[in-house]
């Protein structure tokens, strides 16, 4: 069994580390927010005083920050955790970061002859939980090799994507497609009620039909024709309309600098600006529907 340093014990961070603690691992974590380092503890881990001590005779480090901002300045300087790291420690940040900084912070830590892998997540806080995951990784065969006994631990598949920053490019296009494709579901529910369709009727001739996709049969953003969706539980989060924003907006970063035309892309995160400037940042991405519908 390894020692594992875990720093980011949020929503999706604590499930992620009790799901290691779980299969035996010995883990020492860490979070700014001491009510969450709490948690920890009471699930079997250890808590550390600071980063560092969460680095500190570690095997593995695993990150889950709210952004490259976070990752950048834990990661990276004088005082960072790539400077402080032992030789042989393997370093796996699973924020959803900006491919740029994934990518300095990976060749930080190859100067000091660490391994790094970017290895973002999708499937949530349920997934988180539940240890069904998917992980999309960005990094060396070796590292990858590496990680993937602990990445299986808390996930269902783990994908390797190619070298570093591979992994936040495969997560951002992703989610950009999911965040187009639930306001395009969410147009569709709008329109059937302007025109008198019923809500379950177009559910369930779209779901068997080439309308079918992840955000209609299962986050179906209308109450009643997927009982586990948030909109049975008024919107509450799940995957929160800020978060959505934070990735179109990750997308719309890359596609500027790489030169990629997505125009669709660029709209999807206007709408989500305008739904997180009414204040609803932290209801899920699926009440985007009540935005259109002008509520
Ligand atoms: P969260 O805000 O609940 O957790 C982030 C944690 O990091 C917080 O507890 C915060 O206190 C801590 N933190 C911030 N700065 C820190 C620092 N310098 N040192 C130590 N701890 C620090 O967010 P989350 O929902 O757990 O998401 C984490 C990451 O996972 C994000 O990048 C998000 O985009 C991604 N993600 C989230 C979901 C989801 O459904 N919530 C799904 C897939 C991916």
């Amino acid at each position: 069994m390894a020692r594992i340093g875990f720093i980011g014990l949020g929503n999706m961070g604590l499930p992620m580390a009790q799901n290691l603690i779980k299969a035996g691992h010995e883990l020492q974590g860490f979070d700014i927010f001491p009510a969450s380092v709490d948690r920890l503890v009471a699930a079997g881990g250890k808590a550390a005083a600071d980063a560092g001590a969460a680095l500190k005779g570690a095997d593995v480090l695993i990150t889950m920050l709210p952004s490259g901002k976070e990752a950048r300045e834990i990661y990276l300087g004088p005082k960072g955790l790539i400077a402080q790291a032992a030789t042989g420690t393997l370093l796996i940040d699973c924020s959803t970061i900006d491919v740029a900084s994934a990518r300095a912070v990976a060749a930080a830590a190859a100067e000091r002859g660490l391994e790094m892998l970017d290895a973002p997540v999708s499937g949530g806080v349920g997934g988180a939980q539940g240890a069904t995951l998917t992980f999309m990784v960005g990094g060396s065969d070796q590292a990858f090799a590496r990680a993937k006994p602990y990445l299986e631990v808390m996930g269902k598949t783990i994908v390797h994507a190619g070298g570093s920053g591979n992994g936040q490019a495969a997560k951002i296009c992703n989610n950009m497609v999911l965040g187009i494709s639930m306001i395009a579901v969410s147009e569709a529910f709008v329109l059937a009620e302007k025109l008198g369709l019923d809500h379950q009727k177009l559910f369930d001739i779209a779901s068997k039909s080439s309308g079918q996709c992840w955000s209609l049969t299962t986050y179906c953003p209308v109450p009643g024709p997927v009982p586990t969706s948030p909109a049975n539980r008024d919107y509450q989060a799940g995957f929160t309309a800020a978060m959505m924003l934070k990735d179109l907006k990750l997308a719309q970063d890359a596609a500027r600098e790489s030169g990629a035309s997505t125009p669709l892309g660029a709209e999807a995160a206007m709408l989500y600006n305008l739904f997180v400037g009414q204040g609803a940042g932290a209801k899920d991405f699926s009440g985007v529907v009540n935005f259109l519908r002008g509520a």
